[in-house]
């Protein structure tokens, strides 16, 4: 197992490795970077075929940390951890307590949350052991209220941005994935008098979302095909390929899921078609503004308000990107990246120069 020599290293500050023999834990800590503040990030628990894997995925996930903090706006720098083994079978109160000794061993460089295979009780047993930890029930709870919120005020920047109108009412939008945001996300469409077409795998969620909000549903691949103003992924990472490009009608694809796009020059085909791309990780930020209400405001209670609304000025921050990747002639995430770089260097800047 190369660290320095892995794919995805990319000058991360810090690399942690965890074993717990007595508590059944094998965890790795990334630490990114830390040039905004400590780095926050999820803690995904997944049964990996090799230790290699963990640490790529670590790799890859603390560093796109950095750039969602970043373009978010936030004191926040980007840290992942993962935790090896299948979240169905070994989470136990040993195994959570211990990584919430790795997480205190830090001393507050990183600050865990929920991410895949862990939940807010999962949180709220880490912190018994650690106070650097975000996502608890006693205070925030599941962020993914506050992600469809983002998203929701993101389609609406999209649509003023692409189709000049301020409102949704009468627009069409193609839901795909109808879980923890993409239902909340419903609730807001149609509440403002969108035609929904949804799809998901599971039955009882299409019922759910054909009863509340009227949706039309479709078949898991039909999605691609619908006849919609703007397709919102909000399942799966890798959907917009080279398969479902050339079938997309929607002129803009904005929605909650990460690694919408296959590879990076998915974004340039998106442009040669004429589709505005919302960046997943500029769009679906709410969730992390929402967490980070609880790092940054330590008072006795959790301003739930102050949080949501932050998390929907993503429309402003969403509206300046198109704008400058318009002046500039650069695709959407090509913009989100320089934006969060730029960010960075001028904070790594100003430190140099002080001292
Ligand atoms: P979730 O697991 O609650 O929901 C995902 C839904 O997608 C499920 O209902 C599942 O049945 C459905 N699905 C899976 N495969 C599908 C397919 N092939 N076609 C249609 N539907 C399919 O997840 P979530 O928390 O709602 O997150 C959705 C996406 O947004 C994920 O990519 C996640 O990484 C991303 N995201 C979530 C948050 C958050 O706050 N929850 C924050 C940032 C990003």
């Amino acid at each position: 197992m190369a660290v320095f020599a892995s794919k995805s290293f990319a000058n991360h500050d810090e690399v942690v490795f965890w074993h717990d023999a007595q508590a059944g834990l094998k965890a790795i800590i990334a630490i990114h970077d830390t040039t905004l503040g400590p780095a926050l990030g999820g803690c995904r628990m997944w049964d990996y075929a090799t230790d290699d894997e963990a640490l790529e995925d670590v790799l890859r996930l603390s560093r796109g940390m950095t750039y969602k903090a970043a373009m978010a706006g936030l004191s926040l720098g980007g840290g992942k951890s993962v935790v090896i083994g299948d979240p169905h079978k070994d989470k136990t109160e040993p195994l959570l307590r211990s990584l919430g000794r790795f997480v205190d061993s830090l001393g507050g460089r990183y600050i865990v949350a929920e991410d895949v295979g862990m939940s807010v009780a999962d949180m709220d047993i880490v912190r018994r052991e650690t106070r650097h930890v975000a996502g608890v029930g006693e205070r925030g709870g599941d962020p993914s209220p506050a992600t469809a919120w983002g998203v929701y005020n993101g389609i609406k920047a999209a649509v003023q941005h692409k189709l000049g109108r301020e409102d949704l009412t009468g627009l069409s939008v193609a839901v795909q994935g109808l879980g923890h945001v993409g239902m909340h996300l419903c609730e807001h469409l149609a509440r403002e008098g969108v035609r929904l077409v949804i799809t998901d795998l599971d039955g009882e969620a299409i019922r759910q979302a054909q009863e509340c909000y009227g949706a039309t549903a479709v078949g898991p691949d039909e999605i691609y095909d619908a006849e919609v103003d703007v397709f919102a992924p909000c399942a799966l990472g890798a959907v917009i390929n080279d398969e479902t490009i050339p079938r997309l009608k929607a002129s803009i694809v904005s929605g909650a899921a990460n690694n919408q796009l296959a590879e990076g020059r998915h974004g340039k085909a998106l442009v040669d078609r004429d589709i505005l791309y919302a960046p997943d990780y500029v769009i679906n930020a709410g969730g992390l503004i929402y967490v980070s209400y609880e790092v940054s405001y330590r008072g006795p209670y959790f301003d739930r308000d102050l949080a949501m609304a932050h998390a929907g000025r993503l429309y402003n921050r969403l509206r300046d990107l198109f704008a400058r990747a318009d002046a500039e002639g650069l695709p959407t995430h090509e913009m989100a990246d320089r934006i969060a770089w730029e960010r960075l260097e001028q904070v790594r800047g100003a430190r140099a120069q002080r001292r």
